[in-house]
């Protein structure tokens, strides 16, 4: 088989074999296929796309070039849960300790931030003591005696992925459909999990820019899921506006705090995917119809088993609770500026892409691969998309080490909003649910 032909089929719109896809992804993963002829076959499925089955394949061969987390050590039925990414996305945080209080073991991989996107990774790093590394056997015996625990890395997940993404980054073949599902459901099938709930988010902060994008890599990925044996769910929703009040990583944990404590106030919009996507991975692991599952999700967050989980769960993992315990910030930052409307009108749209770059400008991500992330850094976000203003009212608040950082993130922060006489015409949160 020669590399030439299976770039010029692709480009020709042909459908792959499934042992033209296995040559591609060995041969580049071994170094035997150079980068540039495989930035000419991504940018040849880019435009022409691949079929469920040539994606299926693609999937399946990287998962076969790295390890698959056995789980079969921890009891019960094992449900993760992925999110495409977004600003303000803390959902995990909240998620977790829901489904771990209902009982359901959570042994879950998560990832650090991306570009304008936040990580989970990063935000429980975030408190003091906690352990994202730690080795397999602490992980499966912290899942069976508390039914939850997340890890930055288990093993060598597949390296394939990791090595075809990279190029991907810098040779913008990103935003493929066949690409972005095989990439993502890659790596949740070698995580070992028996059931996976994806939010696949759409709008001006997520990869896909509308919601009929969003649900096809959605339905994709449950295809995918399913044909692997993982039975598949996902929700499509909104990331044309951050999630919850607050962007940067303590600044996130926090408010995921008083979610768990039950406060509601303001982060109706955090409270409903959480509970959406935690009724969905209690309902795949089999506790009961859609409804009942909703209501035991809705209940540990009444009751404090859900708070009573997160404390727990982060004692466990080496966290100091006195830190973040009620009013306490381990991180405070030595400058806060309050942004202010610049019109008197409605707040129509927010680029939640340029959000989150601010938020990067203040120090809550990456500039670079190397860069130290200020934990304390963010953005609490006052108004949002539909909220009436008048020119001169806080609509933010900046969190960052120096004014520097604040003035230029502001600029950024100013040009994400638009303002519009007449109220906007709100969308949906929740778009779909694909199951
Ligand atoms: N996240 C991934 O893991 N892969 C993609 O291709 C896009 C987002």
């Amino acid at each position: 088989m020669l590399m030439y032909d299976v770039i010029d089929g692709k480009r020709n719109g042909q459908a792959l074999t499934q042992e033209e896809i296995i040559y591609v992804v060995d041969g580049f993963t071994k170094g035997t296929i150079p980068d540039y002829q495989m930035s000419a076959w991504l940018m040849a499925v880019c435009i022409n796309g691949m079929t469920p089955e040539e994606t299926t394949w693609l999937t399946q061969a990287m998962v076969d070039s790295g390890d698959i987390v056995d789980l079969s050590g921890v009891q019960g039925i094992k449900v993760d849960k992925h999110s495409t990414g977004g600003v303000g996305d803390k959902t995990t945080l909240i998620v977790a300790p829901i489904v771990a209080a209902c009982g359901v073991p959570v042994a879950k991989m998560s990832g650090r931030g991306l570009g304008h996107t936040g990580g989970t990774i990063d935000k429980l790093e975030s408190i003091p003591g906690f352990q994202t590394s730690i080795p397999m056997e602490t992980f499966i015996e912290n899942v069976n005696s508390i039914h939850i625990s997340v890890v930055d890395k288990i093993g060598n997940i597949a390296p394939a992925d990791k090595k075809i993404y990279a190029l991907r980054d810098v040779t913008a073949t990103v935003r493929s459909l066949p690409l972005i599902a095989s990439s993502i459901m890659s790596k949740k099938i070698a995580s070992g999990a028996d059931r996976i709930v994806l939010d696949v988010k759409y709008g001006s902060g997520a990869f896909m820019k509308t919601a009929a994008d969003a649900a096809e890599l959605a339905s994709r990925m449950c295809e995918i899921g399913t044909l692997a044996g993982r039975k598949t769910a996902a929700l499509v929703t909104s990331m044309d506006v951050p999630l919850g009040k607050n962007i940067g990583n303590i600044l996130e944990v926090k408010e995921c705090m008083q979610v768990l404590a039950g406060a509601h106030e303001g982060l109706e919009d955090l409270v409903e995917v959480s509970i959406e996507l935690a009724t969905y991975m209690l309902f795949l692991a089999g506790k009961g119809t859609i409804e009942a599952c909703r209501r035991m999700a809705q209940n540990t967050l009444k009751d404090g088993s859900a708070l009573a989980k997160w404390k727990e769960f982060v004692i466990r993992q080496g966290g100091d609770w006195s830190t973040i315990e009620g009013e306490h910030n381990p991180h405070p930052c030595a400058v806060k500026m309050d942004y202010l409307a610049v019109e008197t009108g409605y707040i129509a749209s927010m680029d939640v892409t340029k959000i989150g770059m601010a938020s990067v400008e203040l120090g809550a991500g990456r500039q670079t691969k190397d860069s130290v992330i200020d934990f304390g850094a963010g953005i609490e976000l006052w108004q949002k998309t539909g909220a009436f203003v008048k020119k001169g009212d806080v609509i933010a608040t900046f969190h960052a080490a120096d004014q520097q950082k604040c003035a230029v993130a502001a600029s950024m922060f100013g040009d994400a909003y638009t303002y519009a006489p007449l109220a906007p015409e709100m969308k949906p949160l929740i778009e779909e649910i694909i199951i």
